[in-house]
């Protein structure tokens, strides 16, 4: 007893020492030499991502290299847009996934909180993540594409809802059919809506509204929801894998032409030009540090080349998430596939006299950013 006492000791003594020494060494022994490199399972991007394996015991967050100071992110990932706020859940981050949940909240006359629940992936991970209040607020799940990925935890999620109350009344909103039989099973409870271009619907006594956007491409059935609130004029958008901070989706179900006019007619038309300003974006997925990586290394290869990517660079440099800091505006202004007649895009994909379509520079980006 004694003697095991004393091995078991020893071990955890050494293993201590062994962490502390990593812990506070980790920047000169891991400068970018040892790196664990692993292929990412989500079923968008398939890329190859780095992690610092260390990086995440510190929290190295100061905002004083920032110029133009930008509102950080509460811990709790909580965003208020006046009486409505939107929760960013984070799934699959273990995985590689690095996908997005997100729930939009807002009050009724009653007082009653009432939500939407945007690509429930994994229901464990968004149970967890909310409170009582939360679970009882949601009347409405709405998918942005089919993908297992975003769409894969509704059935999950609706049993675990009406396992809270047999009498409750949900809405799902889907881009397309659901084949899955046990949703239908809860017909009594759920009601199916496949979101139609340009409808919306309403929660909260009408004080946040829903539209819909169809922006085919990334799959057939893929939808963004912009989500307005009476209270004032910033506004939000939930771009599943068709938008991303700095890129977009890859062209799965469609093709450049359909990307073009998904992103750069339907996501930008659908508020007058001043307003885009306002718009700030929730992807499905946090892939702007690999974003950035593309464009620095294959189109705005020099700091200075372009003000607006230098400054999502340094937000980055800092914060592990970007989502919903980020407008529509802002997109515009460094995001190449948002930026097809910009010579210099033009010229980074091999044409130099811009005589190419729209179309053609879109495909040769993916191409380019798919080869990364
Ligand atoms: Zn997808």
């Amino acid at each position: 007893m004694h003697k095991w006492y004393h091995i078991i000791k020893s071990i955890v003594t050494k293993l201590l020492i062994i962490f502390l020494f990593l812990y506070l060494f980790e920047d000169a022994l891991f400068s970018g030499k040892w790196k664990l490199t692993y292929i990412s399972e989500g079923v968008d991007e398939l890329e190859v991502k780095e992690f610092n394996i260390l990086k995440s015991f510190k929290s190295p967050r100061t905002i004083d290299n920032l110029p133009n100071q930008i509102d950080l992110y509460e811990p709790s990932m909580l965003k208020s847009f006046g009486n409505m706020t939107i929760k960013s859940i984070k799934m699959r981050w273990n995985t590689g996934g690095v996908n997005y949940s997100y729930l939009i909240s807002g009050t009724n006359k009653q007082g009653d909180v009432e939500s939407v629940l945007i690509d429930p992936a994994e229901a464990n991970e968004i149970i967890e993540e909310l409170n009582n209040e939360e679970l009882q607020s949601i009347q409405v799940i709405a998918n942005t594409h089919h993908h297992y990925d975003h769409a894969g935890g509704n059935l999950a999620m609706i049993k675990y809802l009406i396992g809270l109350d047999s009498t409750r009344q949900l809405k799902l909103i889907v881009g397309s059919e659901t084949k899955d039989s046990a949703i239908s099973k809860y017909s009594k409870n759920v009601k199916l809506e496949v979101a139609k271009d340009g409808d919306s619907i309403a929660i909260a006594d009408s004080s946040i509204d829903v539209k819909f956007i169809r922006t085919p491409c990334h799959t057939q059935d893929s939808v963004c929801y912009h989500v307005s609130n009476k209270d004032t004029k910033d506004t939000a958008i939930f771009t599943g894998d068709t938008l991303f901070t700095g890129g977009c989706g890859r062209f799965f179900e469609g093709t450049g032409q359909e990307m073009d006019a998904a992103i750069n007619k339907k996501l930008t038309n659908f508020v007058p030009r001043d307003s885009l300003k306002h718009v700030k974006v929730f992807p499905g997925h946090e892939y702007t540090n690999s974003n950035i990586k593309f464009i620095r290394k294959r189109i705005y290869d020099k700091p200075g080349m372009n003000d607006a990517l230098d400054k999502l660079e340094r937000y980055m440099e800092i914060n592990e998430c970007s989502t919903g800091i980020f407008s529509l505006k802002d997109e515009m202004d460094y995001n190449p596939f948002m930026r097809i007649d910009d010579p210099i895009v033009r010229t980074a994909v091999g044409d130099k006299d811009a005589s190419w379509t729209r179309a053609q520079v879109m495909d040769k980006l993916r191409i380019m950013k798919n080869s990364m």
